[in-house]
């Protein structure tokens, strides 16, 4: 028999309650979920804004799809580079004040893309122990020498810059964790970086459209500048509520992508529906601030109403607000009962998150009533105080 590791290695995530599966949803991304005939409250969601179905952004994708169609055709370098992806290219480095954007059709690709091609063997990669997975996966399939850092420890990140050789380093961290909902000190890092002769690259999946201003991001929120921070990734398939991502830079290595990032190179270019959505939304949020007005209310109200009921509070500021349970089962069981009861929050396991760290990973949007948010925290507060008694 071939291949008989996977038999065995799904057998052991079914004992290690780490088995994982996916969920038909039957509606649209919204305040409310439809899966399998019935309703929920949805707390899991990434779009932050509630952008994902806004009318003004759908009629520029429907309005691009009459002009140029639903495909591109090619690769950017062949036919699939059309005056929307220019124009959405523009408008980034104008909103981020960067003098170059180039366009991903996901995050994943654009963080694979740049870290296989910046790095060699002779280069050094750091990031934070806690970046996304296709940070980490990058770093480990790449040639370069990749080293962690305990997550947002300055004092070990300084050692490993201060003990490297003459090489080129790349320090990698993310504007907003995506798994706790805590944010990078940026302005330090960059500080740190420009000292040890280090490029900074921060991945504001998270940041961009929920923080700093016209929903700028992370750097923004923390008044980095563009100069401070060599490259900026940017996705659109949360705040902004559309899908694809973007890496800002300067215009030399822009052009060095675009010749030799095979994952930009080789791969069909978003069509320019998408383009003109992305657009869209990035006008959208620049110009409407109560959407993020709308999310800040819910995020004091969720940590406020959270702190009375002594729930286990992370010290997050942002949308994602994590509830810690620490082993998996427990966490499983936790995300039925909240489901029972008509609230969909995602249990996070292992390997996502390191081990003992299973957790309820609750998302705020702009789209959630305070009353629904006091309806979660009574749920919570009967579920997770319950198991915290046992
Ligand atoms: C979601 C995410 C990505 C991947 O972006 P996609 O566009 O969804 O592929 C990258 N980095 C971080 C931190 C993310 O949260």
């Amino acid at each position: 028999m071939a291949f008989e590791f996977i038999q065995s290695q799904l057998e052991q995530r079914r004992q290690q309650q780490l088995f994982r599966q996916r969920c038909t949803q039957d509606s649209a991304q919204g305040r409310v979920l439809v899966s399998e005939g019935r309703q929920y409250l949805n707390f899991s969601s990434n779009d932050y804004l509630g952008l994902a179905r806004h009318p003004k952004i759908v009629e520029a994708w429907r309005e691009g799809a009459k002009r140029y169609g639903v495909g591109c055709g090619g690769s950017p370098l062949v036919t699939g580079f059309q005056s929307p992806h220019h124009d959405l290219e523009q408008l980034l480095c104008e909103w981020q004040g960067r003098p170059a954007a180039l366009l991903f059709n996901s995050g994943f690709s654009a963080n694979q893309g740049l870290i296989k091609t910046l790095l060699g063997k002779n280069d050094l990669l750091l990031q934070d122990k806690l970046n996304h997975a296709s940070l980490i996966e990058a770093g480990m399939l790449s040639a370069c020498p990749s080293k962690r850092f305990a997550h947002n420890q300055l004092e070990q990140l300084t050692r490993r810059l201060a003990e490297r050789d003459q090489q080129n380093c790349l320090v990698i961290t993310e504007g907003v964790f995506s798994m706790d909902g805590d944010q990078a000190p940026i302005k330090a890092m960059a500080q740190l970086c420009q000292q040890h002769n280090s490029w900074l690259m921060v991945d504001d999946a998270h940041g961009v459209g929920c923080l700093g201003e016209q929903g700028r991001g992370s750097l923004n929120q923390q008044q980095v500048n563009a100069d401070e921070v060599q490259i900026q990734m940017l996705t659109f398939g949360k705040a902004l509520g559309v899908a694809g991502a973007s890496l800002l830079c300067d215009q030399e290595l822009h052009d060095y992508l675009i010749n030799f990032d095979k994952s930009y190179v080789y791969s069909t270019a978003m069509p320019a529906a998408q383009a003109m959505a992305i657009s869209a939304a990035i006008k959208l949020v620049r110009a409407d601030h109560s959407h993020q007005q709308q999310l800040q209310a819910n995020i004091q109200l969720f940590k406020c109403l959270a702190a009375e009921l002594k729930l286990p509070l992370s010290q997050s500021t942002t949308a994602i607000q994590p509830i810690l349970i620490g082993s998996s089962e427990r966490a499983l069981v936790a995300s039925q009962q909240l489901k029972q009861q008509g609230f969909w929050v995602t249990a996070i396991r292992p390997p996502t998150v390191p081990p003992n760290t299973a957790r309820l990973r609750i998302t705020l949007s702009s789209h959630h009533q305070r009353e629904d948010i006091h309806a979660l925290l009574a749920a919570l507060a009967s579920i997770v105080g319950e198991q915290h008694e046992h």
